[in-house]
């Protein structure tokens, strides 16, 4: 298995992979405008858009002197601080980045909820189109339509080169969309021109648009015949002109990327057991990769992070140096009457404690029952859902750690801190919104601890369902719903000929299966 999680590699055509050693010196006083992607590459729904990211980057390549197509991964340890300078802390993330900044910018979001290729192109066209005369890219060729006594000087000049003139709607993108399309082309100009002038079209014999009308080197000029008005069949035509060819040189400038990633071995384990080493490596991911893009926690969001530490401290089935961590911070944030609480001295604590005093957490990733058959695919999403499964077990079958505190009588405790962390924290935003709809259908009907493990692997179990066969699947992971029968054979039964669970036996292989006697050390340092 390698230990590269990209998404991308650096034989898709047109994609900038950026990283921490790169993404400023590509960004700051770059020639041409950036459209950046900021991704994570566990997060299911960047490996959806994955492809969608993938077609737009090949579909505008020929762009790349006025704009280029990056990604950056945040969910790479090495690029943490790099996405907490850009203010990152959902994915994907889409930032526009003008041409020749002067300092550092976090960018401008690309804000249409519509990710689809088109939508985007003509999304970098207006913001092309918006810059400032300062911001614009050196190789930006002009959008702008041609008046009517440049039309008449076009026609029937004698040049060195072609001249396709584009007549079209104000609204259409199909003219900018060529022009952009043949920018690197030699010997051949596009303009745009808007079909409003009624006698300039009769002129001309144009009789619908768009259409394309061509002057020759010689002064010849005339309407050309294609099938289909579509950009792409435009620009194809054009660039098959003779003697219209790609300028010398004109290939993309990809930046060094920094080394390769180890190989990570595949680790042997048992499905039907919890490991220690994915619930630490799922905490250590949290506080240090999902938490850290933030600079500082207040109001709502350091609220959540006390409850969910507080829950953490008495629920965690975890091994005592990592208890007394969490105690440690549990402490450190109950003396803290400050109502802002910079991210950075959280992380002393968690970073600061040492093996020697018996008080730390692992700094790395051991992904064992959350292993991906890929790099890209589990580990993160699949420990944090084995957290708050294994939280709602504990929270079931000892009820006596809660007592004292908050969430004594409160079944729905975990429940709440887990919709309030997804809600606040989880850097897949889909995900969060997607369970915030179940959580807001349902969770009021719960009405003990047992019932609370229950919601949480229906809903569980719900978006198996909802994601079986999507790119995220692991083929050697199928998202079923679970427990399958080879692990729990009571916990199926048919009823008049239908499955049906028996939610009995189901509580009770939830109880031994999250629980906290049965947690495998394997693998865990
Ligand atoms: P996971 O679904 O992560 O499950 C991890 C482990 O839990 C399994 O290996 C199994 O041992 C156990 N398990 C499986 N089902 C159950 C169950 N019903 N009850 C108890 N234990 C179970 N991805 C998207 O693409 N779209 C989304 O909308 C989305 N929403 C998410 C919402 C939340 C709150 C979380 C935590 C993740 C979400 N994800 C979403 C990610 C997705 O659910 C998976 O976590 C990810 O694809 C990794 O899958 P996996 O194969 O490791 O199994």
């Amino acid at each position: 298995v390698s230990g590269d999680n990209s998404l991308y590699g650096p034989r898709d055509p047109g994609i900038h992979i950026l990283d921490r050693g790169t993404v400023n010196a590509a960004l700051y006083n770059s020639s041409s405008a950036w459209l950046l992607e900021f991704y994570s590459s566990w997060c299911g729904h960047c490996i959806n858009y994955a492809p969608t990211w993938r077609n737009l980057a090949a579909d505008v390549q020929d762009w790349h002197p006025a704009v280029k197509i990056g990604v950056l991964n945040c969910a790479d340890e090495d690029n943490i601080a790099i996405c907490k300078d850009y203010g990152v802390q959902f994915y994907p993330t889409f930032r526009f980045f003008s041409a020749f900044t002067k300092e550092f910018s976090q960018g401008e979001n690309y804000k249409d909820s519509d990710r689809r290729v088109q939508t985007v192109r003509h999304g970098i066209i207006d913001y092309l189109q918006a810059a400032p005369k300062e911001h614009q890219p050196s190789a930006y060729p002009s959008l702008d339509p041609l008046r009517l006594s440049d039309i008449s000087f076009f026609i029937g000049r004698k040049e060195s080169h072609y001249t396709a003139i584009i007549f079209e709607s104000e609204n259409s993108y199909i003219g900018r969309e060529v022009i952009m399309d043949l920018m690197q082309y030699e010997n051949i100009l596009v303009h745009r021109a808007l079909s409003s002038d009624k006698a300039v079209l009769e002129t001309l014999g144009i009789v619908s648009v768009p259409s394309c009308y061509l002057i020759y080197p010689n002064g010849t000029h005339g309407l050309i015949n294609i099938v289909k008005p579509l950009r792409s069949i435009f620009s194809s035509h054009l660039k098959s002109m003779p003697s219209v060819r790609k300028k010398a040189g004109a290939h993309s400038d990809l930046p060094a990327r920094l080394e390769d990633k180890e190989e990570v071995a595949w680790k042997e384990y048992d499905k039907s057991k919890m490991y220690a080493a994915d619930l630490e490596s799922g905490l250590h991911y949290l506080l240090r990769v999902e938490l850290a893009t933030h600079q500082t926690l207040e109001g709502e969001k350091l609220k959540t992070f006390k409850d969910f530490i507080a829950i953490l401290h008495k629920l965690f089935p975890g091994r005592m140096h990592v208890m007394k961590l969490l105690e440690t911070l549990q402490e450190w944030l109950v003396s803290m009457p400050l109502d802002k609480i910079p991210y950075d001295a959280i992380l002393d604590i968690v970073n600061n404690k040492m093996r020697i005093s018996g008080i730390f957490l692992t700094n790395h990733i051991q992904w064992v029952g959350c292993q991906g058959s890929r790099p890209q695919l589990r580990g993160y999403p699949c420990s944090l859902w084995k957290l708050f499964h294994s939280l709602t077990v504990q929270g079931a079958t000892q009820p006596e750690t809660l007592a004292n505190t908050a969430y004594e009588s409160d079944p729905q405790a975990v429940l709440k801190i887990m919709r309030r962390y997804i809600r606040e924290f989880f850097g897949c935003r889909e995900c969060a919104q997607h369970f915030e709809e179940m959580a807001k259908a349902s969770v009021d009907t719960v009405k003990t601890a047992d019932e609370a493990v229950l919601w949480l692997w229906k809903k569980h179990n719900m978006v198996n369902n909802r994601l079986a066969g999507a790119p995220s699947e692991d083929p050697k992971s199928p998202k079923v719903q679970w427990p399958s029968p080879d692990l729990c054979p009571p916990c199926h039964e048919e009823v008049g000929g239908v499955h049906s669970w028996n939610e009995r036996e189901v509580l009770a292989f939830l109880q031994q299966h999250y629980g906290s006697k049965d947690l495998s050390l394997q693998y865990a340092d």
